[in-house]
């Protein structure tokens, strides 16, 4: 790996084109498994080091932090990674325009639930780069959206709907969501939904499923209905349980597509329900633990300017 920070041509946040996973990052991976043998038993080793990571991502970084920290500031470490910027998936891009410089994440955002989730090791590798969650919280604006009398919406277009149009007002919720629950200028579900482009059939279904008062698995035991949970999709529990038609359906595509990077019908239920999604309110199934609660309640706050590569950065600048 380069001599990052030293030599301010070499400066990879600069550079336009495709960044991230390029054809260069896995030549090596590739060549391997399409048979190459590297013969390295006739090499002397050149320099040595007390320790050497494989991987300059967030891990690997806070690995050698880690090891500095129990073994001394003096011990040598090589820290080796396949591409041309280290931070893996935690890294930066960087515009100078005439006016400015703009500063962005080209990776890993933000900082997913600190309170619920971060360990005491983690917290303690923080303080000591210098980072304070609290201080983030305090400068994301939440009220940014709803002072503007915005509100989150859903989108009809033309090519599925027969119509383009934006509903505004929808009230539900959404993971680790930024805006304050009495700030999201929502609308009743039934109003909302009743201004969507389907059929009334197809509203009322809506509506009754965001109600969240029946039973979809009714009959079944409680451990038959976790066993359904794990393996049903969410697109298969619509459809085969609460019996929406495909119409209504799709209201729903795109749901999970943010935090999971998955569509519905390759999450299961309980990811579902573990994404604040509707129809599992009255199964009679155990109450989410409060770690998973504080999880998904947790908002989306703690950002830096360009995400998670300042936790990279200042890692490697300690
Ligand atoms: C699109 C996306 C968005 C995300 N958003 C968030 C977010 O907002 N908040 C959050 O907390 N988390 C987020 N994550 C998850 C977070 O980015 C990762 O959990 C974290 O960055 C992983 O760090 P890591 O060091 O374990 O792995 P990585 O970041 O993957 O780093 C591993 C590094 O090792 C390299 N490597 C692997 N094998 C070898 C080898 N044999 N030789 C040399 N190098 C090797 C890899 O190429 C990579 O550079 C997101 C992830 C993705 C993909």
């Amino acid at each position: 790996m380069q001599n990052f920070g030293l030599d301010s041509s070499y400066y990879p946040p600069k550079w336009l084109g495709l960044r991230g996973s390029n054809d260069k990052s896995y030549e090596f991976a590739h060549t391997l498994r399409d048979g190459e043998k590297f013969e390295f038993s006739a090499l002397k080793p050149k320099e040595e080091y007390d320790l050497v990571v494989v991987g300059a991502g967030i891990s690997g970084l806070s690995g050698a932090l880690f090891y500095q920290n129990k073994f001394g500031k003096d011990k040598k470490i090589l820290i080796l990674d396949n591409h041309d910027d280290f931070g893996g998936h935690a890294r930066r891009n960087k515009f100078q325009l005439k006016n400015g410089t703009i500063l962005s994440y080209g990776g890993s955002e933000s900082f997913q639930s600190p309170k619920a989730l971060y360990s005491k090791e983690v917290n303690s590798l923080l303080e000591q780069i210098g980072i304070n969650v609290d201080s983030l919280a305090k400068r994301f604006d939440v009220n940014f959206y709803p002072d503007l009398k915005l509100s989150r919406g859903a989108y009809f277009s033309k090519s599925e709907f027969g119509i383009d149009k934006v509903v505004s007002g929808n009230p539900g919720s959404v993971l680790s969501d930024e805006v304050p629950k009495d700030k999201l200028n929502a609308r009743d579900i039934q109003s909302f939904i009743n201004d969507f482009p389907m059929s009334k059939k197809d509203r009322e279904d809506l509506i009754e499923l965001f109600q969240d008062n029946q039973d979809y698995f009714a009959g079944k035991s409680l451990k038959e209905k976790e066993k359904l949970m794990a393996k049903t999709s969410y697109k298969d529990f619509l459809k085969n349980y609460v019996k929406l038609s495909d119409e209504a359906i799709k209201f729903f595509e795109g749901t999970t597509d943010e935090f999971m990077a998955l569509g519905i019908d390759a999450v299961s239920c309980d990811d579902a329900r573990a994404a604040f999604l509707p129809g599992f309110d009255s199964m009679g199934l155990e109450p989410l633990d409060e770690e998973s609660l504080a999880e998904m309640e947790e908002p989306y706050i703690y950002h830096c300017a360009d995400g998670n590569a300042t936790v990279a950065r200042l890692i490697v600048k300690k």
